[in-house]
């Protein structure tokens, strides 16, 4: 069964508040409570979790011709600048950061004029078609009218200005990506009565590494077009043809859930969850990705591809798993179905999730993986750096997969360490993705080094 941390008080010393969102899975099946999760982090609990703008930002950020103006202090504009490994396969603008740089004159007198200069200097200078203006926490709090200036603009200049609201202290991480998704909702509902076509869009990939056009790939050989993408490698022109696709795909649920189900109520675009990461998953995607299009020649080409990928696969991964085998990992990532296959993804190679968190899953992402977690692992939500070192040294992996944060508490502690979030530079996700995470977990962990670390 599954207790919360509160029955196990003794061997504890987290908040009293967060107890309710770290489990501890035992024999025979889960409580009927659940983890408490998807909501707001608790005060003084050092979450991991980035504010609202950072939030809206990650998501937006990989339009490659879109120029994003950040209307607030300079940190807040370099805090999130190019921090994603997002790749173009066209325009590079979307790599630079524009900020307001607002100082404390603004903050007394107002920052809408230098907002209104900001936009008509990249106006004059590149000619944007698209502009996203952020408002970040300073401007939630002296109330510039961003929005009557993005209008004022977009009509004086004649491009798409459009004001994201997203001051950090509005909510949490899911907050931003919210407001990224109604940014998006606002670009396409103008062309939500195009004609439909054969094809798919994709949500929720960023191009990490150019994971997006592995799957793009995938499509192709298995004869299905994609539409549009969100917001991996797209582009104004690409998205505004979205509101076409007969079906949504999303990959980073965390993210883009909101953004399909606004496209399926608005839209009449109905949306599957899917995850790229594993050959279990990529096959199972793949598979009801063709099934969903009611493609009968897409399905059989699916199962065929999937097969021969998975045969070319089977030495490879015999071969690592020699040395993985019995081998332990945490997991602490963004959202939930990354979580969920990574689990399954160690299972393949014969190796134990002791412990598996995420920032922002939801209550569905957790109860698969309460069931599918094995005796004694940790689950937890919106943990903080302290829980996650003190699980460690409890359930002793021999591997963290998470983001950049936790990359320096891992080596502290003499664990390996996999980037899994969207700093990395090569690709996760499909098949080829299988060949770099299992010899990027292979070298982490066989590493000669933690034996001098560990002593
Ligand atoms: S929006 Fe607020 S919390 Fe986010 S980076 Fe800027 S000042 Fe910090």
């Amino acid at each position: 069964m599954m207790n919360t941390a509160t029955d196990k008080k003794e061997e504890f010393s987290v908040l009293e508040e967060r107890k309710d969102s770290i489990l501890y899975k035992y024999e025979g099946g889960c409580s009927g409570t659940g983890i408490r999760c998807d909501s707001d982090s608790v005060s003084g609990a050092v979450s991991q979790r980035a504010c609202v703008y950072c939030g809206a930002r990650v998501v937006l950020n990989p339009i490659t011709d879109a120029f994003h103006i950040v209307h607030g202090p300079i940190g807040c504009a370099s805090y999130t600048w190019d921090i994603r490994g997002s790749l173009s396969s066209g325009e590079e603008i979307y790599r630079n950061s524009f900020s307001t740089d607002l100082r404390e004159k603004d903050v007394i007198f107002g920052g809408e004029r230098k907002l209104e200069a900001g936009i008509e200097e990249i106006a004059l200078k590149y000619h944007p078609r698209l502009l996203f203006v952020y408002a970040t926490c300073i401007v939630g709090v002296i109330g510039d009218d961003v929005d009557a200036v993005c209008k004022s603009m977009s009509k004086k200049y004649d491009m798409q200005v459009i004001p994201v609201k997203s001051p950090g202290f509005s909510g949490n991480k899911a907050t931003g990506y919210k407001m990224a998704c109604n940014a998006i909702m606002q670009l396409l509902l103008p062309y939500k009565n195009r004609e439909k076509r054969n094809g798919i869009n994709i949500l929720g990939d960023f191009n990490l590494a150019g994971e997006m056009w592995i799957i793009k790939n995938y499509m192709k050989e298995i004869g299905i077009d994609v539409v549009a993408t969100f917001t991996g490698d797209s582009s104004y022109e690409n998205m505004i043809k979205a509101p076409a696709a007969r079906l949504n795909i999303v990959q980073c649920a965390g993210s883009s859930t909101y953004l399909a189900n606004r496209m399926q109520e608005e839209m009449d675009i109905p949306y599957i969850k899917v995850s790229f990461f594993g050959i279990e998953d990529t096959t199972n995607s793949l598979l009801r990705i063709a099934g969903a299009m009611k493609d009968e020649k897409a399905l059989q080409k699916a199962e065929e591809f999937c097969n021969r990928k998975a045969r070319e696969l089977e030495g490879f991964l015999e071969t690592y798993k020699k040395g993985l085998e019995g081998k332990r990992a945490a997991v602490y990532v963004g959202g939930g179905f990354k979580a969920i296959s990574l689990i399954r993804q160690f299972k393949s190679l014969g190796m134990k999730t002791v412990l598996v968190g995420t920032q922002t899953g939801k209550p569905e992402d957790y109860e698969v993986i309460e069931s599918i977690a094995e005796k004694d692992t940790v689950i937890l939500d919106d943990a903080n750096p302290a829980e996650l070192e003190k699980f460690m040294i409890e359930k002793k992996p021999d591997i963290l997969v998470g983001g950049v944060k936790e990359r320096p508490l891992a080596y502290k502690l003499g664990i390996a360490f996999c980037d899994h979030n969207h700093e990395r530079k090569h690709p996760l996700a499909g098949f080829e993705g299988v060949i770099n995470f299992t010899k990027e977990i292979s070298d982490g962990i066989l590493n000669p080094v933690w034996k001098y670390v560990r002593q």
